[in-house]
């Protein structure tokens, strides 16, 4: 481990042996030949790819990892394995968390207040948060509940282990969708859990086994794949957005970007994050003005998800109604800010704002 990100996404795996292959195979054998000598038994136990890619997040975040099929699955296997009495969350978060933690399924209560939470209790910090961007003081956050024995999270996915270190800030988690950034291609389904004691990694893992939450081998070979350039392609893809967030800032009136000092956490996302990442909300004046702006992007594509290397623009309010009626999310990609600046210029310009 170097320590530094673009070395440990391409070298967090190298001690695990695996032939002389210098690119990882794809391991898809769902059962192994006991006559060897080997640890592994079978897949949903032991996976040689998927142990590569844990190996790689280890490094990268400086913990345990343990990966999930998807983003979800890892929020569901974390809160399970913790089985909190209370829940805290964010008032902007993913509305796919929202909805498990406040689903009836369940016996935590959830709550919006940091106040009163006591030992056995989490506290859930999405940070910047989907889709406003806004940024919570994970140092601050941890020294106040660490002592009160509330376990903190923090799903990390927009910043990812590149611009930002939770565990370092105190947290006993990370969280990642991997189907974003860390995969990075828009081809891949993953979680991840990276805890900061490596025994929870240890029983999460077992819990793993039982509940039957091995990912796929295609999508954790895909994401080794796109890890290896994270660090290249999230500081790329930040210092495109901070150029769309200027440009943005003289056309409308709402931007939510970290790296404007207009943010109203700007100051704090300097301190915590080393850019400002690479997603950029802003808002029109209506939900109509949105939904007829969407489909006049030419370079931006049009749909869900984020983190891939083409832009992404999102209505946000046709998936989440708490969002803001009038917000569109930009996933900003790996093309030329030129490009991007200009489809959004056209867009604007025909836009009821
Ligand atoms: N957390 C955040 C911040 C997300 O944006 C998402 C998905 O968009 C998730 C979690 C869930 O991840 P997945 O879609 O991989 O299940």
């Amino acid at each position: 481990m170097s320590g530094d990100p673009f070395t440990d996404a391409l070298h967090g795996d190298a001690a695990i042996v695996d032939g002389v292959d210098v690119a990882p195979p794809i391991h898809v054998s769902s059962t192994y030949d006991r006559s060897e000598q080997t640890d592994l038994v079978y897949r949903r136990n032991q996976h040689v790819t998927t142990r590569r890619l844990e190996a790689v997040l280890s490094a990268l975040e400086g913990g345990s990892a343990v990966v999930y099929p998807s983003g979800m699955s890892a929020v569901a296997s974390l809160l399970r394995y913790l089985n909190p009495g209370r829940v805290y969350l964010p008032a902007d978060v993913y509305h796919g968390t929202r909805a498990y933690v406040t689903g009836d399924r369940h016996s935590w209560q959830a709550t919006e207040t940091l106040d009163d939470l006591a030992a056995g209790d989490v506290a859930w910090l999405e940070t910047p948060s989907n889709p406003k961007c806004l940024v919570i003081d994970i140092a601050a956050a941890t020294a106040e509940l660490g002592p009160r024995g509330v376990t903190v999270v923090v799903d990390s996915t927009f910043a990812t282990p590149v611009l930002q270190q939770p565990l370092a800030l105190g947290a006993d988690y990370v969280m990642h969708s991997s189907t974003k950034y860390i995969g990075g291609h828009s081809d891949a389904m993953g979680g991840v859990i990276v805890a900061a004691d490596q025994n929870r990694s240890i029983e999460l893992e077992a819990a793993r086994v039982i509940d039957g939450t091995i990912p796929g081998s295609l999508d954790v070979w895909l994401t080794l794949r796109g890890l290896r350039t994270l660090p290249l392609r999230i500081l790329r893809q930040s210092e495109t957005a901070a150029a769309i967030a200027v440009y943005l800032e003289s056309r409308v009136p709402i931007v939510w970007y970290p790296g404007l000092t207009s943010h109203p956490d700007f100051e704090l996302a300097r301190r915590q994050m080393s850019t400002g990442g690479a997603i950029v909300s802003f808002e029109l004046d209506s939900h109509a003005a949105a939904a007829e702006a969407v489909p006049r992007f030419t370079v931006f594509r049009r749909a869900s998800s984020l983190g891939g290397v083409e832009s992404i623009v999102e209505h946000r309010a046709s998936v989440n109604p708490l969002a803001p009626p009038g917000l569109l999310r930009l996933s900003v990609g790996l093309e030329a800010a030129d490009d991007l600046i200009a489809d959004l210029e056209q867009v604007l310009a025909l836009a009821k704002q």
